[in-house]
């Protein structure tokens, strides 16, 4: 039965066999720090995927902290950019800092440096390493001036946290111009655009399992151009003396978070917010994103506790399956 199904799908596509038939195809490339797959329908000529492709690698070229000749390399060597696109970043993650009570706070470079996350060199400082970098850390060493940024001495900073959500926004705005629908995964960010071909429906994207990445916890049903964004201790991390130390750090502690939670999937309308608060719910921990999300109107999570719990917003609770789960209320 399974296979006259699909003998039946294959003829309807090959007699439809125009654009929105449900044709896709995948592009895969590497940028800001990790593979990335393009999967868009009705881009017959290849076009759309090679904007996206231009973009993201230049994007990375821009904001890139370790290549040296990146906009946000020159802000962190010489202390000052006249860059539009640093100076707007740092503005929204500024506003961020403020709205998560500086759970998401850029300036946490320094300390991400210390514990060789840059370099994959890991170490555990001594105590009065950390310390020292906690002084370098902070909003108010950034200072945004019209068309200019300036850090403090020895202040750095690293969109890593926000960069890919605002990738995912970029990329959406240009496909829907272009009336091309898609989905995109940039790393560990899901944007999906438009609605599903051929018949409009929702998109299906799979919320993965901390222990077995490959692997999924549940999955998610989504309508529309929306960005699905995960943070998680198990996609950077090294372990120490049976302590993992993993790549999301305390901005109030210049240390790796130790969380009650696993991972946080933010979905939102912008791209730069679910990355911006997925990472910073999952600094403030279970109770902490909790009250944060009640306090919120334009974001929904699911989160995965370390004892293998599945909260979900009130929100989403329709929109999840595949998994038991606990509804955390309004
Ligand atoms: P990923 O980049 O793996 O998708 P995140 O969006 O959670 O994950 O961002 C983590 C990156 O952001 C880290 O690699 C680090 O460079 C930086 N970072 C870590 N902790 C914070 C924080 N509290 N605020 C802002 N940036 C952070
Ligand atoms: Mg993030």
């Amino acid at each position: 039965m399974k296979r006259l199904s699909a003998i039946l799908l294959a003829l309807a596509l090959l007699l439809t066999g125009c654009a929105g038939d449900g044709a896709y195809t995948d592009t895969t490339l590497y940028a800001m720090d990790t593979a990335m797959n393009l999967r868009l329908y009705d881009d017959a000529d290849g076009a759309a995927a090679a904007w996206l492709q231009q973009y993201l690698t230049q994007l990375d070229d821009t904001l890139s902290v370790t290549k040296k000749d990146s906009a946000v390399w020159a802000l962190n060597n010489t202390g000052r950019t006249e860059d539009a696109l640093v100076c707007e970043l740092l503005q929204q993650a500024l506003l961020l800092t403020e709205r998560t009570g500086g759970a998401l706070d850029v300036t946490v470079y320094p300390a991400v440096q210390l514990w060789g996350f840059t370099g994959q060199v890991y170490q555990v400082p001594a105590p009065e390493q950390t310390q020292a970098v906690l002084e370098r850390i902070g909003s108010s060493h950034v200072h945004l001036s019209d068309g200019e940024a300036t850090l403090d001495r020895d202040c750095q900073v690293d969109f890593g946290a926000l960069a890919k959500g605002y990738a995912a926004d970029q990329c959406r705005a240009y496909l829907e111009e272009k009336g091309v629908c898609g989905v995109l995964s940039l790393g560990g960010n899901v944007q999906t655009v438009g609605e599903k071909p051929p018949f409009h429906q929702s998109w299906t994207v799979g919320i993965q399992n901390p222990d077995d990445p490959q692997t999924y916890l549940a999955t998610l049903q989504v309508k529309g151009s929306k960005a699905i964004v995960t943070s998680g201790d198990y996609q950077r991390y090294f372990e120490s003396d049976g302590v993992r130390y993993c790549h999301i750090f305390d901005p109030a502690t210049a240390e790796p978070v130790q969380s009650d939670l696993r991972s946080v999937t933010v979905i939102a309308d912008s791209g730069l917010l679910a990355d911006g608060l997925s990472t910073a719910l999952f600094v403030m921990g279970l109770d902490g994103a909790a009250t944060f999300w009640q306090g919120s109107d334009d974001f929904e999570a699911v989160l995965v506790a370390d004892d293998g719990t599945i909260y979900v917003t009130q929100g989403l609770q329709d929109a999840v399956s595949d998994c038991t789960f606990t509804v955390i209320p309004r």
